[in-house]
């Protein structure tokens, strides 16, 4: 066994077609929305954020007074109009982009509690009926703080009486399906501890909810963990998307991070 620390890679996220935006911009308004675009693009940080803004003010067309009539002012700088969306609740236009993230070296226990976030996720998780470990990755709690010496003990006697179960079959005589039915069966007796991956891919609405519910004090010490991560990265690479999120620092060096602005 190999003690191990869940990993964060942000290794997609949404981007827009400059030319074929531009297109649809001189289609929309002309020259005021051209105005506009060439304004938001220099100012953007990012296409997610970008992508965020467009889809909310065509709703209104809201890229420069004249396109709507009913349409007096805009606001003026990407900042304001979305705070002013997040103060509303117009979290719908959050949905747009979207960002993959893999998750390394975490455990079941914290994959168990991730799928639970059901709304704007795509998950694809490392198979243990088709991925037979050859050892255990495991990370240690700091509840388990001067105890690793016995949660290796334990853990390598896990991995003992797998690996001598695992014995007892004859692989190399098995065909796909066998193997992958023993592998199964398997893992029933490895801990839910054991590392394993997922690649999750979510909008910003649903980034926004899983990182407030999960870094929230009352939530398990590797969700925490990661989601503090998440929230590093997101406030780093989506500042205007995240502006309203605060930190507060916890004993064990992650944050508690909390929107202003909840149930966007
Ligand atoms: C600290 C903590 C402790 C927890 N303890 C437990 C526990 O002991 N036992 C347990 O079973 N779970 C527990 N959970 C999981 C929790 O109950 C939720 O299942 C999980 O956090 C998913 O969140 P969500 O319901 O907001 O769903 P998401 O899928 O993230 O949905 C986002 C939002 O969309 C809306 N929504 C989603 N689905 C529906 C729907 N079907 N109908 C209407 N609106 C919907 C809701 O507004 C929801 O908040 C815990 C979670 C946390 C953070």
């Amino acid at each position: 066994m190999k003690f191990v620390q869940p990993q964060v890679y942000l290794i997609a996220e949404s981007r827009v077609d400059p030319a074929q935006l531009k297109e649809m911009m001189g289609a929309l308004g002309e020259k005021t929305a051209l105005d506009w675009l060439s304004k938001a693009e220099s100012a953007s940080k990012s296409d997610g954020e970008l992508l965020t803004e467009v889809a909310g003010r065509i709703c209104y067309k809201s890229f420069g007074v004249g396109l709507n009539p009913n349409v007096t002012k805009i606001r003026g700088t990407s900042r304001e109009y979305l705070e002013n969306t997040l103060a509303k609740g117009d979290g719908s236009i959050f949905e747009h982009s979207t960002c993959t993230f893999a998750f390394l070296n975490v455990s079941r226990v914290f994959t168990h509690e991730l799928v639970r976030h059901r709304v704007g996720v795509a998950i694809s998780q490392e198979s243990l009926r088709y991925v037979r470990p050859t050892s255990l990755g495991f990370w240690l709690p700091p509840e388990f703080e001067g105890k690793k010496k016995e949660v290796k003990a334990i853990v390598e006697n896990i991995e003992d009486n797998y690996a001598s179960l695992e014995k007892a079959y004859d692989w190399n005589r098995m065909n796909f399906d066998a193997k992958k039915r023993i592998t199964s069966a398997l893992r029933r007796i490895a801990p839910d501890g054991m590392a394993t991956s997922i690649i999750w891919t979510a909008n910003h609405r649903t980034i926004r909810h899983v990182i407030a519910m999960r870094t929230a004090e009352s939530a398990e010490a590797e969700i925490r963990y990661v989601f503090d991560k998440v929230a590093r990265m997101m406030k780093e690479r989506f500042p205007l998307i995240y502006q309203d999120f605060e930190s507060i620092d916890l004993p064990d060096k992650t944050k508690v991070w909390r929107p202003k602005y909840v149930k966007v």
